[in-house]
Order: structure tokens, then sequence, then C-alpha cells
């Protein structure tokens, strides 16, 4: 197919790219670079660099791709920095968002697969999580990806844009090729990682009076090829609607450092220091709904081979990508 794809110079967009390109689809990649990298995107697919707020540019873009298919990974998405700018996470993920959806119903565009995430939840009532829970967000990054949620539904009652939309847990992980690389890092396991190459001195555990076993946040990591592979599978036309992704195992951050540890075989020194705002005590998902209905089955489900994956990355890579 020809796939349409926002993001695809980010982390998770940039090994979904790969994916899609050995596949045998046909990649166009939209990315600002504001978040992104050059570099990040496989050499297969064709790159425009726009951004999401330009609506002509974006719908011409759309059009001239000959797009089937629409990805959008394109987002701000950072629980801590919602919290702080609002504005931004409400213009680029809700009002960018209708861009694209107008320019997707522009050109005809019959699927469009959203990145969603875990934090339309808010903290839930019980774990693991299924789609049944009710959404009820605690930061303006969570609410964002609600109101996109909403506005899909919309389009596809309106305007027959059919949608799969994916609530990720905690992506994590690397390919060979591509892997995390923010240019101010504030996740968990790539900030360990750099302790473990001496880049940092020592991780800082945000937050340790939790109600949880051992007071620190419990998250379910999920590998981006497995997410990838999610997102290849809501091609097929008869899929529709919303999925939880995870692998339905938690870890806190504690035992995340230990894994990273074990992993790297280097020490890592932590300090504790308070919670970060906005920060749900635990989230893991239930993935029931994608494994029976997608036919998703993801390949990492052992903690100890996905921080594996990414710190052959970090090690091959330790200053991440060059542009
Ligand atoms: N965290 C931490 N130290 C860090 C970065 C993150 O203790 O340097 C915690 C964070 O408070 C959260 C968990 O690790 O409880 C996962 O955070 P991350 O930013 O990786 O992902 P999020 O769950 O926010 O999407």
């Amino acid at each position: 197919m020809n796939l349409f794809v926002t993001g695809g110079a980010g982390y998770i967009g940039s090994v979904f790219v790969e994916e899609a390109c050995n596949a045998g689809h046909a990649v166009t990649v939209f990315d600002n670079l504001t978040e992104g990298h050059r570099s990040a995107v496989d050499t297969r697919a064709k790159f425009v660099q726009g951004d999401l707020g330009e609506r002509d540019r974006l719908a011409a873009a759309v059009k001239d791709a000959g797009t089937e298919a629409v990805i959008h990974f394109a987002a701000s998405a950072l629980v801590g920095e919602s919290m702080t700018n609002p504005s931004k996470y409400f213009r680029n993920n809700v009002a960018n968002g209708v861009n694209l959806l107008d320019a997707a119903v522009g050109a005809g565009v019959k699927k469009f697969v959203f990145s969603s995430t875990c934090a339309t939840f808010g903290p839930p009532e019980r774990v693991p999580m299924d789609e049944t829970l009710p959404q009820r967000p605690i930061n303006p990054y969570g609410e964002s990806k609600l109101m996109f949620e909403q506005v899909l539904k919309w389009y596809r009652e309106l305007h027959g844009l059919d949608f799969v939309a994916f609530r990720y847990f905690n992506a994590a992980g690397a390919s060979a090729q591509f892997g995390e690389h923010h240019r101010i890092e504030t996740h968990l396991i790539p900030n360990v990682l750099k302790v473990a190459l001496g880049q940092k001195e020592q991780v800082d555990i945000l937050g340790t009076d939790y109600p949880t076993p051992d007071g620190t946040c419990i998250r379910d990591y999920i590998h981006i090829a497995d997410l990838a592979q999610a997102h290849l599978l809501a091609l097929a036309p008869n899929q529709s609607g919303f999925f939880n992704l995870g692998n339905g195992e938690g870890f806190s951050v504690r035992q995340v450092i230990a894994t990273c540890e074990a992993v790297s075989g280097r020490k890592i020194p932590a300090i504790e220091k308070p919670r970060r705002p906005g920060d749900p005590p635990r989230l893991i998902a239930s993935a029931g709904k994608a494994l029976t209905q997608l036919g998703w089955k993801p390949k990492f489900t052992r903690i100890e081979d996905i921080v594996a994956t990414a710190w052959a990355w970090h090690l091959k890579n330790p200053n991440g990508y060059r542009d």
C-alpha cells in the first residue's frame, strides 16, 4: 500500500517505517524534525519535511503520495512537559491532527492508524487494563490523545474514514538500525542506559512513595518492533477501533534499573527524587483484544530481551543520530 507516515523520523515511527518497507509497502514520511532525526528515516522511504500546522502543504503531500492509509505517529508525547505547557499538547495533538484528518478525507484515504496512549485512562481502577475501562486522564498529554480519539469517531461516522487507534503502554527497545534518541531525554530506559554508558553519573528515581511494592511507578514495557507489527496488521480492511498494546506485565522503576544493570553488566547508581507531576502509579495492559482480533503476537515478552536491544543500539550509537 501507499502509506503516509507522520512522525516517521521519530523513535517509534522510524521502526515502523523500516518494518513497513520490509513488508513491501511504499512509504512517504512527513516530519518537521523538531523531535525526529533525518538519519532515522529508512533510505527506502520518501521524505518530506513539513509541519502538520501547514494545512495546504500537508493536503498536497497526502495527495501527492497517492495515500491509501495514513499512519499518524507525530505528536508531543511527554507527560511532564504537558503539565507545564498544555497549549503545545492541545495544538500539536488535537488541532494539527485535525489538519491531517482533513487532508486524509480530501485525498479519499480509507484508513487512519493513530498512536494513542495508556495515558488516556489515567490511574485505572484495575489492572491489567482492557479497552472497557473508563478514560479519565490526569495530564494534558493523555487528555489531548483522548480528545483526538473522540474526533476519530466522528470522522468515521460523518466522513467514512475508518480508523484503528492503539493505546501504547511504554514503548522500549530498538531495532538493529533504529533506536531511541531524544534531544532532551526524559524517558526511563535511555536515561538509565546513559548512566551505564558513563554519560550521566546517576539516574533519578522520580518518586519512591507510590502505593506499589517498592514505592516506585510500575509500567508495562513493549518493544517498538512489536508495536510496528500491530500497525501493519491494522491495515487490513476489516480491522477497526481501539486496541491496548502492552505485554501484560508491569515493572517498577527500581526493577528496570536492576534489569539494565544485569544486561549491561555495569553498576548504575540511582538517587531518589520527588514524584514527577502527572504520573499514575501503575499502568499495565491487557492486550487480549489485539491478540484475538488483530492476531497480534509480541515477539519480545521479556524485559531483559527488550532492554538488551536498547543496550545494543546505544552501545553502537553512543551519541544517537548524527542529525
Ligand atoms: N522515571 C524515573 N526517572 C527518569 C525517567 C522516568 O524514575 O529519569 C519514571 C517516571 O516517573 C515514570 C517511569 O519512570 O514513573 C516511566 O517514565 P517514562 O518517562 O519512561 O515513560 P511514561 O510512563 O511517562 O510514558
